[in-house]
């Protein structure tokens, strides 16, 4: 699997059309879930990333650190994820056959240079690696259950039930 940084990276080198597009996207965060599959541990990230025409969704997963250098697994609705980065990635271990049919991109990216969308790009450069998923707070004020027990005089309840001790004796 590669790291968010080096698809950046490649997309930067091959295409840097992309990026420059990216600046150009409105990215709005919908989702940050834990979860984990065989790569590991991940934090799942749902966005709706809009340029010019319809929104399309974008899910990330990082797995590990917080930053561009983390492992990354990425997907996106539009076209040019489908018919240029869908197949490359996989081949990577970044992104599944989800959206188009797993046929080689012979035409549209014959090396397999495993690059990305300006949707994806988009939400990387507005920090989606850096979420972390929501957790209802916890009551931090809850004492918690140590070892040690309060001091309780214990003994402070007698036994008033039974009169004497005596009486369940049998007697033959
Ligand atoms: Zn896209």
């Amino acid at each position: 699997m590669l790291t968010a940084k080096q698809i950046l990276d490649v997309t930067k080198r091959s295409h840097p059309i992309i990026i420059q597009n990216a600046k150009r996207v409105r990215v709005q965060f919908k989702k940050v879930e834990a979860g984990s599959d065989a790569y590991g541990e991940y934090r799942q990230v749902v966005a709706i990333c809009k340029a010019d025409s319809i929104p399309r969704q974008v899910t990330l997963k990082f797995y590990g650190r917080h930053d561009l250098g983390a492992k990354t697994w990425m997907s996106c609705t539009c076209e040019y994820f489908l018919y240029v980065c869908e197949v490359a990635l996989e081949g990577k271990d970044s992104s599944d056959i989800i959206h188009s049919n797993g046929a080689a991109p012979s035409v549209t990216n014959p090396r397999f240079s495993p690059r990305t969308c300006k949707h994806c790009i988009a939400a990387l450069l507005n920090g989606a690696q850096t979420l972390a998923p929501k957790v209802k707070a916890k009551p931090t004020r809850t004492p918690k259950t140590t070892t040690k027990k309060p001091t309780k005089p214990e003994k402070s309840a007698p036994n008033r039930s039974g009169r004497s001790g005596r009486s369940g004796r049998m007697t033959k």
